[in-house]
């Protein structure tokens, strides 16, 4: 299963994203708003996958609650996968805790899914079905 990204928790894009490019000489992509889960993303292509940057926009946001927790860092993997629908039946029948059991969209226009960190090691993992069609 190829890793699509690496999530990490910054408390501004605008002073991460700088440091980021200069230190990899590669340009991030636009910053976008999900406001269902109270976050400003913005990705950065690597060339074998992406980072993506996760700025909270309100403090009770899951990010905002892990940068008061955590501090910055990194905050999640995430795996592609053709199926999200499919996947996430499978990993319910392996008795993995989902946060969420339905595809959601996620940023770029991709579904999303994530599974509890105590299903896999102490990792908050997501699953991303690219592209358009709906599951
Ligand atoms: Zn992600």
């Amino acid at each position: 299963m190829p890793l699509d990204h690496l999530g990490i928790a910054v408390r501004s894009l605008d002073q991460a994203i700088p440091r980021w490019e200069s230190a990899l000489g590669q340009k991030a992509g636009r910053p976008e708003e999900v406001p269902g889960q109270g976050v400003r993303v913005c990705f950065l292509a690597t060339g074998t996958g992406a980072l993506e940057f996760l700025e909270p926009t309100r403090p009770d946001s899951p990010v905002g609650r892990f940068l008061a927790r955590r501090g910055e860092g990194l905050h999640h993997v995430a795996f592609a996968v053709g199926d999200l629908g499919a996947k996430l039946a499978e990993l319910k029948g392996h008795g993995v805790k989902l946060i969420d059991p339905q595809p959601r969209r996620g940023a770029r226009g991709h579904w999303v899914a994530f599974a509890h960190p105590e299903s896999f090691g102490g990792v908050l993992t997501e699953f991303v079905q690219p592209g358009e069609p709906s599951p």
